[in-house]
């Protein structure tokens, strides 16, 4: 349709009021593309839900011509970028873009889309704006955007739509390969010059002042004491399903070796944690998912803590039917080959929360039946929540 537009121009223009029909042409076509934007449905974090929020019954982006949100990029002439991209979907982007039919239009929304939003820094997995990859023909800031932001930024799309020719079709906007320029790193770097020209002028300015005035003692502060606060007593929580002291008891009865963790600072109705060596780790689980009068039917989480001298992984356990909860910690020696049992046979979320500390970690899960990186990919190097991670090449260092 749109070749066959193109060629319209010259034909008519040349005849007496062609010109005419031409512009006549150029108005229906850019009000039919303005008023009908399909937008694909690509919603990645929370921006989405602001997205979502923009289609439904309240604001209804229907009103405004967009209609239909597509499940499929060659039915779609809009993608709105609600969301943060990390690098592992990037090439998935680039290619939903490359599959929609020309002319189609990118709005970036929120921060993330924007510039990578709050994971600008120190992000290992953040592609730091979507422009990077796809052109984007309107930005819309927030964090995030709310429904009518997003609405507005339609309208702003529709008016760059409206402005287009047949004359002078949109020109197929092509992927951005240009290599990204670390402007932030360049900036840092003559930010620590600068600060370092200024400390050196105050050391000079203060050392001729001393000169000037060797008698000059300083000025003495006085500390402003605050009024002490009288002291409120805590509120008092209970906690559902059990109570803790029948809990403990249930567990050393099921398995004695496991030893009662108590923190500090833990509240009485947090839940009862207990810990277990590497070997005592699947029996004890087993032990617990077995357990009819405990009934820890769900796991809620299962996480790693990297302590630099060792790793832990940490389990919650939930019972759906009574409320309470039991948290497992068993520490792991720090070496290269770290590795403990699979407990994804007795919980079938521990499958996917095992692959994500395989990939965040390095940790090994014996016995897991499909142990491959979860958000990273598989050539990513190292493990980027270890504390020994570093990878220059990708980690923009906070400048605080
Ligand atoms: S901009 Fe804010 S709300 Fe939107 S995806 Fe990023 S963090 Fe979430």
């Amino acid at each position: 349709m749109g070749v066959i537009l193109e060629k319209l121009p010259p034909l008519l223009d040349p005849l007496p009021g062609g010109w005419r029909m031409v512009n006549a042409i150029d108005a229906v076509v850019d009000w039919t593309r303005a008023n009908s934007l399909w937008p694909l449905v690509y919603g990645t974090s929370c921006c989405a839900i602001e997205m979502m929020a923009t289609g439904a019954a309240h604001n209804d982006w229907s009103r405004f011509g967009v209609e239909v949100a597509r499940a499929s990029p060659r039915q779609a002439d809009l993608i709105i970028i609600a969301g943060t991209l990390v690098e592992k979907l990037a090439p998935r982007l680039a290619t939903l873009y490359q599959q929609m039919p020309a002319p189609r239009y990118v709005i970036a929304m929120g921060s993330c889309a924007i510039s990578g939003g709050t994971y600008y820094y120190d992000s290992y997995s953040v592609v730091k704006g979507a422009d990077r990859i796809v052109p984007v023909d309107v930005y819309i800031p927030g964090c995030p955007p709310r429904p009518e932001a997003l609405l507005h930024g339609i309208l702003k799309l529709q008016e760059v739509i409206r402005r287009e020719s047949i004359r002078h079709p949109r020109e197929p906007r092509p992927l951005i390969t240009v290599p990204f320029e670390d402007v932030f790193s360049a900036t840092l770097k003559t930010w620590a010059e600068k600060e370092k020209a200024r400390d050196a002028a105050e050391r000079e300015a203060r050392a001729q002042f001393k000169q000037a005035h060797p008698d000059f003692k300083g000025y003495a502060h006085k500390r402003v004491v605050k009024p002490a606060q009288p002291a409120l007593a805590p509120t008092p929580r209970t906690s559902p399903g059990l109570a803790q002291q029948a809990i403990a008891e249930r567990v050393r009865a099921l398995f004695p070796a496991a030893q009662l963790f108590a923190r500090p600072d833990a509240m009485a109705a947090e839940p009862v944690e207990f810990t277990v060596t590497p070997a005592e780790y699947l029996p004890f689980l087993r032990a617990l998912h077995a357990d009819a009068e405990l009934a820890l039917d769900f796991l809620v989480e299962l996480t790693a803590i990297d302590w630099k001298d060792r790793f832990e992984v940490v389990v919650h356990l939930l019972s759906t039917r009574l409320g309470h909860k039991v948290f497992v910690r068993c520490a792991l020696p720090r070496d290269a080959g770290t590795e403990i049992a699979s407990i994804s046979h007795l919980y079938r979320s521990a499958d996917w929360h095992e692959r994500e500390v395989y990939d965040l970690f390095g940790i090994r899960f014996a016995g897991h039946p499909d142990l491959r990186r979860l958000f990273l990919e598989d050539d990513f190097p190292g493990h980027p929540l270890r504390k020994d991670f570093s990878d220059p090449t990708r980690v923009v260092r906070r400048p605080y």
